[in-house]
């Protein structure tokens, strides 16, 4: 038996249309599972859905805004229809306001919780009917270094990784009993749409990221690939709750 093995599974990736969520989104296909993306840019969902099809992966793209409460429900919905089950959630979707917390919007505040944390709430209560009957199921959040650590133009994103840290250990104690694991995964600094811009209006980050990181480099979506399999498979089922840094080890580093 391959522990790592995703055949006959389905997984769906929220902002699965690029990024880290597509890093992930392809290693769960090159595993076996049939894959649901999500986002709200159909033509980055194109071009994501054809990278995952090159691995002879069953993908389909389903359109949702997931500060939409009920766009988060109707997704979880539409993948079960697709697919005829669910087996995996990957709640990846993600946003960020770099902004003193002085000058933060009540809207910013609102955008930035409701996409990094009121979701994965709302797409994993839609899910867990559906694993439940199922006997089991995987869910997979993702934090980041600012669930950790703090900076001065992050309150909202911060607080929204802290609480996903903490979201994760309530649903994973709740469905242990259901047989459905919730993990975190803690990226450290990666090269993405997210953090370009961060990177070019930043001055020095660039350097002081690589200074800091001991692999010596800047992460790439492909690094976590391996990560998601290993949660999302049977080689993962007794570790729940847990918050795991994918770094390069630079939250390890003094
Ligand atoms: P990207 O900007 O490449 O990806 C973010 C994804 O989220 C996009 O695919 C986007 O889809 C989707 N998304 C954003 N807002 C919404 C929304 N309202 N509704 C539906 N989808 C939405 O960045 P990353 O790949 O870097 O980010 C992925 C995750 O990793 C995020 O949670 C981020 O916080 C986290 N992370 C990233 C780090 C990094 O260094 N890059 C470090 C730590 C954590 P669309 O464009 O279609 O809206």
């Amino acid at each position: 038996m391959n522990m790592f093995s995703l055949k006959d599974r389905v997984a769906l990736v929220t902002g699965g249309n690029g990024g880290i969520g597509l890093g992930m989104a392809e290693g769960l296909a090159r595993a076996g599972a049939r894959v649901v993306l999500s986002g709200r840019d159909k033509s980055k969902a194109k071009s994501a859905l054809l990278a995952l099809r090159t691995h002879g992966g069953d993908a389909h793209f389903v359109e949702a805004d997931v500060t939409d409460e009920n766009a988060c429900r109707a997704l979880v919905a539409s993948a079960v229809e697709k697919c005829g089950r669910l087996d995996i959630l990957v709640n990846n979707a993600g946003t960020t306001v770099r902004k003193r917390p002085e000058d933060l919007s009540a809207r910013e505040w609102h955008m930035v919780i409701d996409t990094n944390l009121s979701a994965a709430l709302f797409c994993a209560q839609a899910a867990y009917p559906q694993m439940k009957r199922q006997g089991g199921g995987k869910i997979i959040n993702i934090g980041s270094m600012m669930s950790l650590f703090a900076a001065p133009y992050a309150a909202a994103y911060g607080a929204s990784k802290g609480g996903i840290v903490q979201l994760s250990r309530s649903l994973a104690t709740a469905w242990a009993p259901d047989n459905i694991q919730v993990n975190a995964i803690l990226p450290g600094w990666i090269d993405t749409t997210l953090t370009r811009a961060a990177r070019e209006q930043v001055p020095g980050l660039h350097e002081r990221v690589l200074a800091r990181t001991p692999a010596g480099r800047w992460g790439e979506p492909g690094d976590f690939a391996g990560i998601a399999v290993f949660l999302a498979s049977a080689a993962a089922d007794f570790v729940t709750g847990a918050a795991i840094p994918v770094d390069g080890g630079y939250s390890i580093a003094a």
